[in-house]
């Protein structure tokens, strides 16, 4: 089956509490194949630009400030309908709310501390995965 592709970040809290490796294993294990990925400590600009869509929402400046606390981890994920797919497996933006054996329900410590970020669209997984990883990076994964 044609693999495709989303882009998945492990956030800062998941990173400085020691669980990216629990994390990773948890995509692979559902089936995703890591295909890129980079421990990054994102600037204010660029958490900002990354989340430009939320500008307008009240949590988007401790959003922000989250984003830019500590390192995080881009991933290229590829597997069949991966965007489809690695919303359902990250589960509710709220681990409150999230379904039991997804990562938010078993990693986040809170709604805006949530482990885990997904793209939620074929269109945005293009863009976001073009904001960290370069064509030559990724050169050769989509024939
Ligand atoms: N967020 C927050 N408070 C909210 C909603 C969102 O702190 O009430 C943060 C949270 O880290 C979330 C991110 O903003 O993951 C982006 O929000 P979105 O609604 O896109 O949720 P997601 O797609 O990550 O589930
Ligand atoms: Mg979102």
């Amino acid at each position: 089956m044609a693999g495709t592709f989303t882009l998945g970040i492990v956030k800062p809290d998941a990173v400085e509490g020691g669980k990216t490796g629990k994390i990773v294993a948890h995509l692979e294990a559902a089936g995703f194949h890591l295909r890129a990925a980079r421990l990054v400590r994102l600037t204010v600009a660029q958490a900002g630009a990354f989340y430009e869509v939320h500008r307008e929402r009240p949590f988007y400046a401790g959003l922000v400030e989250f984003m830019t606390s500590g390192a995080c981890l881009p991933m290229a994920l590829e597997r069949d309908d991966a965007v489809l797919h690695l919303r359902s497996v990250i589960g509710a933006t709220d681990p409150a709310e999230a379904a039991p054996g997804t990562v938010r329900k078993l990693f986040a410590e809170s709604k805006g501390r949530n482990a885990i970020h997904a793209s939620d669209s074929p269109e945005n997984a293009t863009r976001e995965i073009g904001f960290f990883f370069s064509e030559g990076e990724l050169a050769g994964l989509r024939d």
